[in-house]
């Protein structure tokens, strides 16, 4: 009988599974395997490219690759996961435009899901940039250009500070690359702006801990540190942040440093579905040795969203780092491990030894661990660069990731700035009679106001019409995420529609407003 394996993401470990299992089952089950991969993007990003798309060094076009044309030979679905029923061997998705609630079954599952970036402190997932996913690279990178436009014309002497403030919270190596090489940006873009000088620009460097770059031996953090400070970043040890409004961040020790642009990356966190679904240990899905989730022979899970345990030579216990190069390796042991269940064969433990880390500073220079050598500089740098091109996986991207960088130090960048400003808030959309506005069961993704026209209710039990001025979709609860009905337009309707988490939080905090749907 044919089996399903389902794998949860198309990030490294995702992408790296299904190419691996291609390669590790053997011909004799391979005709009675379907192996399919859902992910909530059709693409795959090279996250440690990030920070060079943030700086403009790299097009975002060209710092992805289409899943379709990466693992030709895998069913993609294009769809963003909600929920594991693991009781009964499904996954529920929400697909297409109207974010229909599909389930999918699985003999297999892998959870290759990856975190979210950790924005749980007052005021940072509205007043400050991630830096996890394409979209965040690019906001970031228009932001920056629109600062400087603004910074350039402003006679607020004030706003142009707070517009020439730049803050990263978290020193880590998305926290750092990031700030180097926006720094970078800024420093080569100044020459086209006539009214702002270099050092009218501020980057600052908020760090926590003791030492920047922690997961690197202490000389090579130190050498960071040197660097960074010799081109003028502002690095402030033993300091966290507190909260973030929209013209200021507040840090752990009471400081306001007024900015209009703060990058987070302290840390991580479980996806909600998965929080839903797992009991989870230091916020990940606790794996054995093997990779399969505990309690759960058929689900497997690698990659960051994993808490992948390894035995080191004294014989304890230690786990897994977050990173590109453990996910790519765990996703080889994956793949031979559920190749060898799905035969009834022995399994082997994950056990790997990093090659080593490295990290770029921006403005051609890197610090960089290989084995026992470490190296910094323009050396270190061209090394990042050059290991890093062997790793993007695909040999399109890598042409065209390489020509970016030829194009980068010959030529200024593009200093473009797309306005990505949408007003998300209310909307209106139109509809003609007998559209359907919302299918029964379809989550429900917006209020509705009535402005004009009317619209037709129904389901099993029966019918009933809405008119001008009434409203539909306020009622969504925790128990109750679906409409119950079918909703069409009965003649030419114009419906004002606000986001359902913003009418959330019109109604959590406008008390007034919530009383009108009690
Ligand atoms: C800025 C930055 C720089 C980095 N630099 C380095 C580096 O230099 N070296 C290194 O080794 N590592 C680096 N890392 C870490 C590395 O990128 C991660 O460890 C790696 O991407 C983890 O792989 P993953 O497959 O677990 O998750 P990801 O690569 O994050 O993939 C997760 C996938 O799941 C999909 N997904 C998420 N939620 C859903 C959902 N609900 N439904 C469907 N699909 C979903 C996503 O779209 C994505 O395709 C960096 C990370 C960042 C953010």
């Amino acid at each position: 009988m044919m089996k399903k394996i389902l794998i949860i993401g198309g990030g490294f470990g995702g992408v790296f599974t299904a190419k691996y299992l291609l390669k590790a089952l053997p011909k004799s089950i391979s005709n009675d395997v379907q192996i399919e991969l859902i992910s909530q993007h059709n693409y795959f990003v090279f996250q440690p490219l990030l920070p060079e798309v943030s700086s403009g060094i790299i097009n975002p076009h060209d710092a992805v690759s289409p899943l379709r044309t990466l693992i030709p030979k895998i069913k993609h679905r294009l769809a963003r996961v909600q929920y594991i029923d693991t009781k009964n061997n499904k996954v529920q998705v929400l697909q297409g435009r109207n974010k229909k609630l599909i389930e999918i079954e699985y003999d297999q599952l892998v959870i290759a899901c990856g975190q979210k970036s950790q924005l749980n402190l007052p005021g940072f997932a509205q007043h400050s940039f991630s830096m996890q996913n394409l979209s965040d690279a690019f906001l970031l990178r228009n932001h920056v250009l629109k600062c400087l436009e603004l910074a350039d014309v402003t006679l607020d002497k004030k706003l142009k500070q707070h517009a020439l403030t730049f803050v990263t919270a978290g020193a880590g190596f998305s926290g750092v690359e990031t700030l180097g090489e926006l720094q970078d940006m800024v420093k080569r873009a100044l020459k086209y702006y006539p009214n702002i000088s270099l050092n009218e620009a501020q980057f600052i460097l908020l760090q926590r801990g003791e030492r920047i770059l922690e997961q690197l031996p202490e000389s090579l953090s130190a050498y960071a540190h040197k660097k960074l400070l010799k081109r003028g970043v502002d690095i402030r040890l033993h300091t966290g942040v507190a909260r973030a409004n929209r013209d200021y961040i507040e840090t752990s020790e009471g400081e306001k440093i007024h900015t209009l642009t703060t990058i987070t990356t302290i840390g991580s966190a479980p996806l909600d579905f998965i929080q839903r679904g797992f009991e989870l240990q230091r916020g990940k899905i606790e794996v054995n040795t093997q990779l399969q989730v505990l309690g759960h022979s058929n689900i497997w899970a690698l990659g960051d969203a994993a808490l992948i345990p390894m035995h080191n030579t004294k014989g304890e216990t230690e786990y897994a780092p977050p990173t590109a190069q453990f996910a790519v390796r765990e996703a080889k042991n994956l793949a031979y491990n559920l190749s060898q269940h799905l035969t009834g064969k022995t399994l082997k433990p994950f056990k790997f030894n990093p090659l080593g880390v490295m990290a770029s500073l921006g403005a051609y220079q890197g610090v960089a661990q290989i084995y026992k050598l470490r190296l910094s500089g323009i050396v270190a740098w061209a090394m990042w660069r050059a290991l890093y091109i062997t790793k993007v996986p695909g040999n399109i991207a890598k042409i065209r990731i390489t020509l970016n960088w030829v194009m980068d130090y010959f030529f200024p960048r593009t200093l473009v700035q797309i306005d990505t400003d949408k007003n998300e808030l209310v909307e209106y959309m139109h509809f003609s009679k007998g559209d359907v506005i919302c299918q029964k069961e379809e989550v429900i993704g917006y209020f509705y106001l009535i402005v004009s026209g009317s619209v037709l209710c129904e389901n099993e039990q029966g019918s009933h019409t809405l008119k001008s001025q009434q409203h539909f979709g306020a009622d969504k609860q925790k128990q109750k995420n679906h409409h119950d009905f079918q909703i069409s337009a009965l003649e030419q309707t114009k419906l004002l529609c606000i986001p359902w988490q913003n009418f959330a939080l019109l109604r959590q905090d406008f008390k007034q407003f919530d009383g009108l749907f009690e």
